[in-house]
């Protein structure tokens, strides 16, 4: 479903991606972790092309991102068809940037009705429904300033959702949120996962990684350090940078 090929990124003298190779089958809910800096959400943002890669390859549910085949040959897209392939990938930040002046509901139904240009009607059903996927369904009149962190986070996963993306990434979801609302967000990102969604989840969370993990991909310096079996990466982790990682979050 992705799948990442020598995946090299500079920001102008400093190369933060240093050749990510990484394969992700659908279905599969992947975990990244690395101390920060280590490019993790650059990683993502080359997924989503909201970054542009300098050389290797990275493709999404079948199409290279960024360009288009004809003839065994690569064309650059131009930005509408970028948008385009762009939809196929629901992305949920750390802050959950809702629309402020607009409810829970109006939230979800936003791109499919402006960007997708669904009819209200029917975006206003399936948005209910997702609202109440996440648990917020009598939220739904709610504006975000009367949200906790949580159920804003929860709401800024319905509204990926309703794009119907082939896959999600999540870039440390929970990391901004007090403790106690912790919880409630990842259950939702395993009902999701239970659900078969395709998932890539930058997280310290050890437990979700354990637990909902297929696989832990440890990164540091721009590289993948090790890849495999969670329980083996986050319990007896094979290189030195990983164990010291991890003995530091844990
Ligand atoms: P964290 O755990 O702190 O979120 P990260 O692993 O997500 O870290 P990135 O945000 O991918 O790390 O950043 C990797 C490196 O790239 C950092 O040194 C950062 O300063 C640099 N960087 C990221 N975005 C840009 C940019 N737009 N311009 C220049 N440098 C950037
Ligand atoms: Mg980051």
């Amino acid at each position: 479903m992705v799948e990442a090929v020598e995946v090299h990124k500079r920001f102008g003298s400093l190369e933060v991606l240093k050749g990510i190779t990484m394969s992700v089958e659908r279905g599969q809910v992947v975990c990244l972790l690395g101390p920060s800096g280590s490019g993790k959400s650059t990683f993502l943002r080359c997924i989503n092309h909201l970054e542009q890669i300098d050389a290797g390859m990275i493709r999404v549910a079948g199409e290279t991102v960024g360009y288009r085949e004809k003839d065994g040959k690569l064309y650059e897209l131009r930005e509408k068809e970028v948008a385009a392939q762009r939809r196929k990938v629901g992305m949920v930040f750390q802050r959950f940037n809702l629309f402020p002046h607009m409810t829970a509901l109006e939230n979800v139904m936003e791109a499919p009705v402006q960007v997708a240009g669904r009819s209200r009607s029917q975006t206003r059903e399936q948005a209910m429904a997702l609202l109440g996927q996440v648990g917020l369904a009598e939220k739904a009149a709610t504006y975000p300033a009367q949200l906790s962190g949580g159920q804003q986070q929860r709401v800024a996963i319905a509204r990926a959702l309703a794009m119907e993306p082939e896959v999600m990434l999540f870039d440390e979801p929970t990391s901004a949120l007090d403790p106690e609302l912790v919880g409630d967000v990842l259950d939702v990102m395993r009902r999701l996962a239970e659900s078969g969604m395709t998932m890539i989840v930058v997280t310290h969370e050890i437990g979700f990684a354990r637990e909902v993990g297929d696989v832990a991909v440890f990164m540091d310096g721009g590289v993948v350090v090790e890849a495999g079996d969670p329980a083996q990466v986050l319990g007896d982790p094979r290189e030195e940078r990983t164990r010291s990682f991890l003995s530091k979050v844990l």
